[in-house]
């Protein structure tokens, strides 16, 4: 499968990672996270962990246990982080968080490996369990810029537990963190069925499945169901757009094992979506890669309206099928897209709204903008870049 990668990067990068991999032979890897399904991080860990086992690393990968009252406080947890809010971590929040730990602890084996990598704050307790001679790196997904302090105080403690974190972006690095941190944007994979190239009949049949004109421009945003997406912000942009164009809006999701908000968040997009008989608000199952990846070949501009992103997978997806992608001026989107040159970056409603009209408006920029997207990702935001530059933090901590 590794040499597959030839078609994108050259020989030389990939005979360096197996160099670097050459290096850690013998060394086992262990990565934990939240969620087989759904989100960022587990659609990485697919695809990351085969390959790091293709290079002789022997890595593998673990999901803590949770109730659904855990991942209500591990929601919360992640609400706050992103941004403070009217509620604060209660006791009982505290106890659940921890209660739950303590049994992951003991359910999770960590000790037969030499580095262990915890994502994101749910499993971020299990650091208790490091035994001597182990290197523990605490991976971060999320936009921790502007925290609720309370809420981070709390984390840092077992955070400062780690040798080393990693953030996706400098801005997400916080002062308390007295531990070496590394900046690592996250990758796509170009070989997975998600990012694969499609033949125009199976893009189509989807659409057809879908009840989706494949004559008419279509606006797309991919996201779990989950008001940090904002997709009540995206189907205003999109009533502004109908106004002057005859377009269709499609809100592709699912739910995550992990977010308990779905629902909610998918009935209220349901409401706002009324009886427009041009906007889709599709609810897929979490593995429907093939379906994403058809609607994100067939939109016109695709858009990411978060409100908070550690950095948005989608949007390097769809820069990768050659779209120019409307995005958020926030997280790590300010660091995907290049402002009118691989899409545009925004500040509101009316923003998303202009600036998709301007792109609906011109083939010639749609493409060039296509173009340019679709070389940066190639260029930067790879699984091969992505898996070289944890390789180089693990041979750093280890000697
Ligand atoms: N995704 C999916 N189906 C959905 C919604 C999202 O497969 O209905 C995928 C999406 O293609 C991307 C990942 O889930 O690969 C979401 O990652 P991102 O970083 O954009 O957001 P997160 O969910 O991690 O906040």
């Amino acid at each position: 499968m590794l040499e597959e990668y030839t078609k994108y990067i050259d020989e030389g990068t990939l005979s360096e990672l197996k160099q670097l991999a050459q290096e850690l032979k013998g060394v086992k890897i262990l990565h934990v996270n939240s969620t087989k399904l759904g989100g960022g991080v587990a659609e990485i860990l697919h695809r990351m962990v085969p390959l790091m086992n293709e290079l002789g690393i022997e890595t593998r990968w673990e999901v803590i246990k949770g109730e659904l009252e855990f991942f209500k406080v591990t929601k919360k947890i992640h609400n706050l982080l992103h941004m403070p809010g009217k509620e604060a971590l209660t006791h009982q929040d505290v106890i659940t968080y921890m209660r739950q730990t303590y049994e992951n602890v003991s359910y999770i084996d960590t000790d037969p490996y030499d580095v262990v990598f915890i994502h994101d704050p749910q499993p971020l307790g299990l650091i208790v369990k490091k035994r001597k001679g182990q290197r523990w790196v605490w991976r971060c997904h999320i936009d921790i810029s502007t925290p609720d302090e309370g809420v981070w105080k709390f984390l840092e403690m077992f955070v400062n537990g780690y040798d080393g974190s990693i953030f996706h972006i400098p801005e997400f690095v916080r002062e308390g963190v007295q531990i070496p941190a590394f900046v690592i944007p996250p990758s796509i994979d170009p070989l997975h069925d998600k990012n694969i190239e499609l033949s125009e009949e199976f893009i189509n049949s989807v659409l057809e499945r879908f009840g989706i004109d494949p004559e008419k421009p279509i606006i797309l945003q991919v996201s779990r169901f989950d008001r940090l997406k904002d997709p009540l912000g995206v189907m205003e942009a999109y009533k502004l757009v109908k106004r002057r164009y005859d377009c269709q809006l499609v809100l592709a999701g699912s739910f995550a094992a992990d977010d308990p908000e779905g629902e909610e968040v998918y009935k209220e997009v349901m409401e706002a979506k009324g009886d427009d008989k041009d906007v889709f608000i599709l609810n897929l199952p979490p593995d429907s890669h093939k379906e994403i990846n058809a609607l994100q070949r067939a939109a016109t501009v695709v858009v990411q309206k978060s409100i908070r992103e550690g950095f948005g997978l989608v949007v390097s997806e769809a820069m990768w099928k050659y779209k120019p992608v409307v995005g958020s001026n926030i997280g790590g989107i300010k660091r995907q897209i290049v402002n009118g040159v691989t899409g545009y970056l925004v500040n509101s409603v009316e923003g998303t709204a202009f600036r998709i009209k301007q792109l609906l408006a011109n083939v010639k920029d749609r493409e060039e903008m296509g173009k340019n997207a679709h070389e940066r990702v190639r260029h930067s935001f790879l699984i091969t870049r992505h898996i070289s530059d944890y390789l180089l933090v693990t041979c750093k901590l280890l000697k």
